[in-house]
């Protein structure tokens, strides 16, 4: 079923999950052990992020070195169709423009549509490792609107094979990124939020947003995405914060504002665990005001830690 077919129906606010692909060399029981106690929640749909690959520098056995493109989370679609399958709940692929040419994102989309996959995230992803900007693949997109474009294009059975004529339509319900701070490379709030409509105006359904820790931010986007005619559904996505180096580590990443009181709290708890419960406790502080708000779903990036997102959800639900 569509992400927005999910939200008209629901009575309340839906629980959604993001997962990573495991590293390399783990079989799909990681997925499942870590999934299983989160299935208590009956979350509406699992999103699989996806991971370009990285290059990395190899020593060759004559002493020089050579590049080596490496893959450390491979298996976005088939895990994908391994929860379909497992859980019988949908899940939503991301998909980017990062390392694709445009005949490699419809070959990726042709593999989706025939395992019955209606939903993807579209991004633009993140810039290879160590690399200043991000770029394209040659023949591929820079931005994610060029990607979303074309996912509309196929949604209408237009191929890049000009020969094909009348081909089957898929038909992809399509989210797209937000970012209540503004995204790192952005020029301002303002013109990333113009960049947002563009994605909304090119058939985006709904948007789903970068982590924050302060819902002032939130609500504020929402109340800026509404003023420019940006009407489809806005979901929070939500993490807690549980370590002490997360503080200086996530700030810079993911370009957010860690509230005073918060960071204060996290610096001076005495122990991991009591760390941990500040961060939870903060997280089902936000949940329960972002309900108030009226959020259509409380998304959560478990982000490897299913543990944690579980004393989260156990409280809110
Ligand atoms: P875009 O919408 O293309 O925006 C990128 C930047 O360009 C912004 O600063 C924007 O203001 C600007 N811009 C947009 N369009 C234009 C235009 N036409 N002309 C000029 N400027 C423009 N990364 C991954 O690699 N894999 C994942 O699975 C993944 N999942 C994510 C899930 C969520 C919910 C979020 C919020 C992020 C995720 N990311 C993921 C990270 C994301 O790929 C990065 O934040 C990336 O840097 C930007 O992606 P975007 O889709 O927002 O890009």
């Amino acid at each position: 079923m569509k992400i927005t077919e999910h939200i008209h129906q629901a009575k309340k606010p839906l629980i959604s999950f993001e997962i990573l692909p495991p590293l390399k060399g783990k079989d799909i029981s990681s997925i499942y052990n870590h999934l299983d106690p989160l299935m208590e929640f009956k979350p509406s749909w699992i999103n699989v992020t996806y991971h370009r690959s990285e290059t990395i520098i190899k020593k060759k056995e004559d002493g020089s070195f050579e590049k080596v493109p490496i893959r450390k989370r491979p298996g976005t679609v088939g895990i994908c169709a391994a929860i379909m399958n497992h859980y019988g709940v949908d899940a939503v692929p991301h998909i980017i423009c990062g390392g694709f040419t445009k005949p490699d994102t419809e070959d990726a989309l042709i593999d989706l549509n025939f395992l019955g996959i209606q939903n993807v995230l579209v991004l633009r992803g993140d810039a290879e490792k160590h690399a200043p900007n991000f770029e394209p693949e040659k023949g591929g997109h820079r931005y994610a609107i060029d990607l979303l474009k074309q996912v509309s294009q196929l949604n209408n059975g237009i191929y890049l094979d000009e020969n094909i004529r009348d081909g089957g339509k898929s038909n992809f319900c399509m989210g797209v990124a937000g970012y209540p701070e503004m995204h790192l490379e952005a020029v301002s709030y303002e013109n990333d939020l113009k960049w947002l409509k563009a994605k909304v105006d090119a058939g985006a359904e709904y948007i789903m947003t970068q982590m924050f820790f302060d819902n002032q931010k939130f609500f504020s986007f929402v109340k800026d995405c509404k003023a420019i005619g940006i009407h489809v559904p806005i979901i929070p996505g939500l993490k807690p914060l549980t370590t002490q180096k997360q503080l200086s580590i996530l700030p810079p990443i993911f370009n957010i504002d860690i509230p005073n009181d918060l960071a204060t709290a996290i610096t001076q708890a005495k122990t991991d665990e009591a760390v941990r419960q500040v961060g939870i406790e903060w997280l089902i502080q936000q949940c329960k005001e972002l309900k108030e708000f009226g959020v259509p779903v409380l998304h959560f990036y478990t982000m490897g830690k299913a543990h944690n997102t579980y004393d989260v959800v156990k409280q809110i639900i």
